[in-house]
């Protein structure tokens, strides 16, 4: 049974002698109003705006110019307006509840953070601008810098690039510019099977050849069996290897010492994918690991609203036999403040000797909004904060394993957890319901599901992540929830609603496979 914690109690509804919901004359749901395109809802005859008579000028179009009309829909004001807000009431969000998709921490973002990235001091600058211009969001960049190189032991630091697989590929850069400047031909990166699929295809992108590493039957990855694999291939032959910890199984390598010693008596460089940091910050330092690479997703482990494609950041910290190949733009400071060298060549820096950038990866500097809340994240936690928001994400974590290990398998063994906890779908083998039938089940029950089938590594995985910001109150929720669905499908009912789930929202299941192999990716209008 359910508890009355933090359900909601309806004011007193009717249920009795109520029939089967029936569709809708309009095809809304309630005040769920079904969207149209905005295609659809404008028309082309008509406009939202007031514009000039048009008046007759000579082209300089060379011919061409369009002679067909634009085909852009017109709509009112109140119109375009309601369209985008019905539109974000379909969203969900962070801020409208549970969002426990493990491998992405989608964490509270605290409004001061918003507050501070929206100065105008820094949404007002241009990047552009002098440099003397802007020394405030110059020094901001520097703190943040600061704060990253302590946290993590490392030696420089990258920020420019813009998200965790921008940022691997960014780090990847430096060790093949490392390899190259030593006349290397080392080509293997070693791969444990439980990666992230950015590290092998940053590896594969940059040409080197991906070397698997399986995993033990613990989850994690023995020293032994990288040592085997560098001697399969050879040591010659090994460029680096990429592992993330905690890995991707939510679990701590715990011979990752011995791992990065093995690499680097190959000759070989270590990169550490630091998606997972938020489990570990402020208690581990990655360069005391033996790290010689590794980004940040700012966008996770230091709050800001992401998904859906963006904004992220994902600086990547260098150890020092990686500093020189670091990119372009680079921080450094003198007696006149900051300059941001842009340019080795450019005759006006005095940047270090050694410096040897292997070129650079955006257009400008990166992204400073994010920048902005990062420094605030870190600046309103302090680093006691800190240890304890990773300590809060790893606790909360558990705290669900505890709670559903009964009932769901964790494929590597009853074994505490970092910051998220991984089950698969073994234990309801027998029931007919699959992890995708309990995640769909999950949005009608109002959650956002976890992540499915992610990692590869055992069947219908079910990755949960709470992180720290989470209440007991709404992670008590969820699992009493998710206990519910579990034991109406062990008890064998109600079996064809879980296959229809969800019933609840303005779409019903998809046809997936359709979906990926015959895409429709443009739309025709009706009337065409
Ligand atoms: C999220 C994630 C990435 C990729 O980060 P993006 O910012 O989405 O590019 C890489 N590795 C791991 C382990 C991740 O969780």
């Amino acid at each position: 049974m359910l508890n009355n914690k933090g359900r909601v109690t309806r004011p007193q509804e009717s249920t009795e002698n109520l029939a089967e919901p029936q569709e809708s004359y309009s095809g809304h749901k309630g005040l769920l109003m079904n969207e149209p395109l905005l295609f659809e809802v404008g028309g082309l005859d008509k406009t939202g705006v007031d514009l000039p008579e048009y008046v007759e000028t000579e082209t300089l179009l060379g011919g061409l110019e369009r002679k067909d009309e634009i085909g852009l829909p017109g709509l009112s004001e109140p119109e375009a307006v309601r369209h985008y807000v019905r539109l974000s009431q379909q969203n969900y969000a962070i801020d409208s509840g549970f969002y426990p998709l493990g491998s992405c921490t989608m964490k509270h973002n605290p409004r001061l953070n918003e507050k501070m990235a929206r100065l105008p001091g820094f949404t007002d600058i241009h990047p552009l601008q002098p440099q003397s211009s802007v020394q405030g969001a110059l020094q901001l960049m520097d703190e943040l810098s600061h704060w990253l190189l302590e946290l993590t032991g490392m030696d420089s630091i990258a920020l420019s690039p813009k998200a965790g697989a921008h940022g691997e590929l960014c780090g990847m850069m430096a060790i093949k510019a490392a390899l190259e400047a030593a006349n290397s031909s080392r080509n293997i990166v070693l791969v444990p099977e439980s990666a992230h699929g950015t590290n092998p295809a940053t590896a594969a992108q940059l040409g080197f050849k991906v070397a698997s590493i399986p995993a033990d039957a613990d989850g994690t990855v023995r020293a032994s069996a990288v040592q085997t694999a560098i001697e399969e291939n050879g040591a010659e032959t090994i460029a680096g290897i990429m592992l993330t910890n905690p890995n991707t199984c939510g679990l701590f390598e715990r011979e990752i010492k011995a791992i990065a010693d093995a690499v680097h008596d190959a000759g070989g460089y270590f990169y550490c994918d630091g998606a997972n940091f938020n489990a570990i910050m402020g208690r581990v330092r990655p360069g005391d690991l033996g790290v010689d690479a590794m980004h940040f997703n700012l966008h996770k482990t230091f709050s800001t609203p992401h998904g859906g494609g963006g904004p992220g950041s994902g600086p990547v910290v260098l150890s020092e036999r990686l500093s020189a190949f670091a990119p372009l733009p680079f921080l450094q400071k003198s007696d006149d403040g900051l300059t941001l060298v842009e340019d080795l060549d450019d005759g006006e820096s005095d940047s270090p000797s050694d410096a040897q950038p292997f070129g650079r990866l955006t257009a400008f500097h990166g992204q400073m909004g994010m920048y902005v809340r990062a420094l605030s994240y870190i600046l309103s936690h302090g680093l006691d904060g800190l240890a304890q928001a990773s300590g809060d994400a790893v606790l909360n974590a558990n705290y669900i394993r505890t709670c559903l290990k009964d009932l769901l398998n964790q494929p590597f063994g009853d074994q505490a957890c970092m910051h998220e906890v991984l089950f698969d779908e073994s234990s309801l083998a027998d029931s007919g319901v699959t992890t995708l039938d309990i995640a769909k089940r999950l949005i009608d029950e109002g959650f956002h599901p976890m992540t499915i089938y992610f990692p590869l590594v055992c069947k219908g995985a079910m990755l949960i992540e709470p992180t720290e910001s989470e209440s007991q109150t709404s992670i008590d929720l969820f699992v009493e929830t998710l206990t519910s669905l579990i034991k109406e499908a062990l008890a064998g009912e109600n079996e064809e609603a879980f296959h229809q789930a969800p019933v609840h929202t303005p779409r019903r299941r998809l046809d997936e496979t359709a979906a990926a192999r015959k895409p429709i990716l443009r739309y025709e209008s009706s009337s065409d």
